[in-house]
């Protein structure tokens, strides 16, 4: 796999296209000029990786649309070191774009074969997560408390025990709705038992489902 002078090309378009759409955060917009997005999607669709579309990863889940990456990841306000915990690993794109901004990054995944294509191509790429398979609702408190956590599905309420691993000072960013639209959520966890909410417009997830694949 090669990242040519027309991939880098491409990219640039698209952080142009993406800061245009109202993203202002540089650390941000530099992580998405860095990732060669076109490494994380099936080979028919290299085409299109510089896009800002959301696009088909197999095992009936989208890779999310650029301008959605680089929204979640500003909302997130994400700082070097910061221990971020991801919900739905997927193609893996947005942890990349969590460690290009200097972020510790542990991702959890629900679908065996995803879990597993990530955490084999990830590394290969020079993108080292802590890769966990399981329930994202139950998170990874082994390994908390975290700065922040990233929901990449639609979850149709907050899930009390992301609540509980997030530090106190703690931003948690989740699309939440049904499953035909969600709105974009920030949750600042203020103390143990206070949080603060607000909503940052809609956008279309795949919805966070409980358990594993397998049902365990
Ligand atoms: N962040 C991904 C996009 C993910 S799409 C990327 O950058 O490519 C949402 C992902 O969440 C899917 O892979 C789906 O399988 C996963 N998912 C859904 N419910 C989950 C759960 N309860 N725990 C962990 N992952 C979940």
């Amino acid at each position: 796999m090669e990242d040519t002078f027309r991939h880098k090309g491409l990219r640039k378009k698209l952080v142009q296209e993406v800061r245009s759409k109202g993203i202002r955060n540089e650390h941000v917009l530099e992580a998405l000029g860095k990732v060669p997005r076109h490494f994380f999607m099936d080979s028919g669709f290299i085409n299109f990786a510089y896009k800002d579309q959301a696009f088909p990863i197999g095992a009936g889940q989208t890779i999310s649309q650029p301008y959605t990456v680089a929204f979640q990841t500003e909302l997130l306000q994400v700082n070097p070191f910061d221990k971020v915990l991801e919900i739905g690993t997927g193609s893996g794109y947005q942890a990349a774009i969590l460690l290009e901004m200097g972020a510790k990054v542990y991702t959890i995944e629900r679908q065996k074969e995803l879990y597993l294509k990530a955490q084999d191509f990830l590394p290969k790429i020079g993108y080292k997560p802590h890769f966990f398979y399981g329930d994202g609702y139950e998170g990874q408190p082994a390994y908390g408390p975290y700065d922040r956590i990233l929901i990449t599905a639609a979850a149709p309420d907050i899930p009390g025990k992301l609540m509980e691993q997030l530090k106190v000072g703690g931003r948690l960013v989740l699309p939440l709705g049904d499953s035909r639209t969600q709105i974009m959520t920030l949750v600042i966890k203020e103390s143990d038992d206070k949080y603060q909410k607000t909503s940052h417009g809609y956008f279309v997830f795949v919805p966070l489902l409980k358990g594993t694949e397998n049902g365990l």
